[in-house]
């Protein structure tokens, strides 16, 4: 087999297939794809929303539900836990497939009547209302895409077990965190980046099996550092006491002087741990992952964000935790396979296509909400040999008569859902930070714009007048309503309060009150990472051109993996 460059559908720019690509369709038995794949993975996005949760009534039992959709989603929303109950049948929403029509026309009309959970949750959760996308939550509020998280606040994909952690995104096995971005298996840790098995540090970039060290970058196995020097033990003290780092005024003037000082030292072109044949970013115990982000455990992928123990996979956006020939899905775990263009499905989901929200299920296509659902086509059940004959009927049909969305694209059988089948406005999903659009770009563009106005809090104080240590503080804060120090910044919600369990990780931490909203917060930790697009750069020490996503601004000093190996290890 040969590489092929196709023009694609959407962007009409150039995309290669290469000859692994079609061995790799050719396995699973679906056609290659017509969109190149900056446009599949932004597909894969504008299916997903993350942050975004309004408050709403439950259509089943009237009650007041935080959820992932506005009140003019055109489905009814149930809340989660009676969403998975035997309350409701997803089966008596079934259709016939009419093979008349384009086969995923049939399934919009469906996916637009079918009841949906008001928030993404697998498991049990414990005293967590606020947790969207999260496995079995324990005491945790505003937690994303997490799995296994225990009184932690304020995670985004905090993966396998996050315990007192707060304020952190892509976090891995973590615990009394906080700030960190991009850390596995540390503890008391807190303003580090690209860190391992660190303990009891603050600003800290690349380290690994470090302890009490400040300010450093690139150290392995170090202890009693600041600012990347040696001290005996009781200096170290001294000097962290000097430093001021639990006033808000210290830890601002250190974020400055610390981003300054990481750009002096060589930045690895690929982050990567215990893995091989990688490219992209990201990696820990991964082995020939390529164009692909984020990921953990994963053997044999591509075109893969945000993915931990898979295997066999490509065009792979979010989770795994057992994931096994999973192409062209979007929010996918636990226990899966074989799942082609599905959208939510999880617990044991196996041998499904063109499926929305089926935990559970088998062996089934185009179907919606049909929770442990088998040989069904568009809800409906069959026989064993009537599913399997129904189904290749339809994928024949899926080839010759295409769906034909808003823009005119044609969604043939191997194409991942239309755009103008999301459940989302644009700004509502994770697309709009990956490639931000205006409204009018949006809108011109064929998607839907929310028209998310600013709420005018009645605030009760404002961020600069808060105190500069938490010892100052006491409970009255708790009922505070505080204006959000960058309350114009189009990201910000306007205003936030401290809650009871915050107040005591900042307490228990010595950490000073925020002083912007959580959404705030959010973005800055996202924008602490480069983008995700790979660049030629060539190494700062032996010339040898490598593949990063680290930008000349980003690290001006880029080392290529054997001269990093040399210098740091
Ligand atoms: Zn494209
Ligand atoms: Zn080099």
């Amino acid at each position: 087999m040969q590489s092929e460059t196709k023009i694609c559908q959407n962007c009409k720019k150039d995309f290669v297939i290469e000859p692994d690509d079609f061995s790799f369709y050719e396995k699973i038995k679906v056609s290659p794809p017509t969109f190149c794949p900056k446009c599949r993975l932004l597909r894969r996005f504008l299916h997903t929303s993350e942050t975004v949760l309004y408050k709403r009534k439950c259509d089943f039992s009237g009650k007041e539900v935080f959820s992932m959709y506005s009140e003019d989603a055109p489905f009814p929303v149930y809340e989660t836990d009676i969403w998975y109950s035997d309350e409701w049948d997803p089966g008596q929403y079934g259709m016939d497939y009419n093979p008349a029509r384009p086969f995923l026309e049939q399934f919009l009309e469906l996916q637009n009547k079918i009841p949906r959970m008001s928030i993404v949750r697998q498991g049990l959760a414990v005293n967590s209302p606020y947790a969207h996308r999260v496995t079995d939550p324990k005491n945790s509020y505003m937690v994303f895409r997490s799995s296994y998280p225990e009184n932690s606040l304020y995670i985004y994909n905090g993966k396998k077990h996050v315990l007192d952690c707060c304020d952190c995104s892509w976090i891995y096995e973590c615990e009394l965190c906080y700030e960190c971005v991009n850390c596995a298996n540390c503890y008391n840790v807190k303003f580090g980046q690209e860190s391992k098995d660190s303990r009891d540090c603050y600003f800290i970039y690349a380290c690994r099996n470090s302890s009490n060290c400040v300010g450093c970058v690139n150290l392995v196995n170090a202890e009693y550092c600041i600012w990347n020097k040696k001290y005996t033990k009781e200096e170290y003290l001294k000097k962290l006491k000097e430093m001021k780092l639990d006033t808000f005024s210290g830890l601002e003037k250190m974020k400055v002087e610390f981003e300054r000082f990481r750009k002096k030292f060589p930045q690895r072109a690929i982050m990567s741990i215990k893995s091989e044949k990688v490219l992209g970013n990201w990696f820990l115990n991964s082995k020939n992952v390529t164009k692909s982000f984020d990921c953990e455990n994963v053997k044999d992928g591509k075109y893969l964000f945000m993915v931990f123990n898979a295997e066999d996979c490509m065009d792979y956006f979010e989770w795994g935790n057992k994931a096994e020939q999973i192409y062209e899905c979007e929010n996918c775990g636990i226990d899966i396979a074989r799942l082609y263009f599905c959208n939510q499905c999880w617990m044991g989901a196996h041998d499904l296509y063109y499926c929305n929200t089926c935990p559970g299920a088998h062996d089934c296509f185009g179907c919606v909400g049909l929770k442990k659902g088998k040989y069904s086509i568009l809800n409906k059940e069959y026989s064993k040999e009537e599913y399997k004959k129904l189904k290749n009927e339809i994928i024949e049909q899926m080839k010759k008569i295409p769906y034909v969305d808003n823009k005119g694209l044609e969604y043939r059988f191997g194409e991942n859902f239309p755009a103008n089948f999301s459940d989302f406005a644009y700004n509502e999903t994770i697309a709009n930070y990956y490639h931000p659009l205006t409204k009018e770009e949006a809108l011109d563009r064929g998607y839907r714009w929310m028209g998310k106005g600013k709420k005018n809090y009645e605030t009760t104080t404002k961020a600069s007048q808060l105190p500069e240590t938490i010892s100052e503080v006491n409970d009255s804060i708790l009922s505070e309503i505080i204006e959000c120090a960058e309350k114009d910044n189009p990201n910000s919600v306007g205003a936030f309060r401290i809650t009871q369990n915050e107040l005591t990780f900042y307490r228990r931490m010595n950490l000073p009150l925020p002083r912007v909203c959580f959404d705030i917060r959010h973005i800055r930790r996202m924008d602490k990472r480069p983008p995700l697009k790979i660049i030629k750069r060539s190494c700062s020490e032996c010339s040898v051109e490598v593949e990063t996503v680290y930008t000349e601004e980003y690290a001006p000093i880029i080392y290529c993996e054997k001269c990093y190996q040399q210098e740091v290890y």
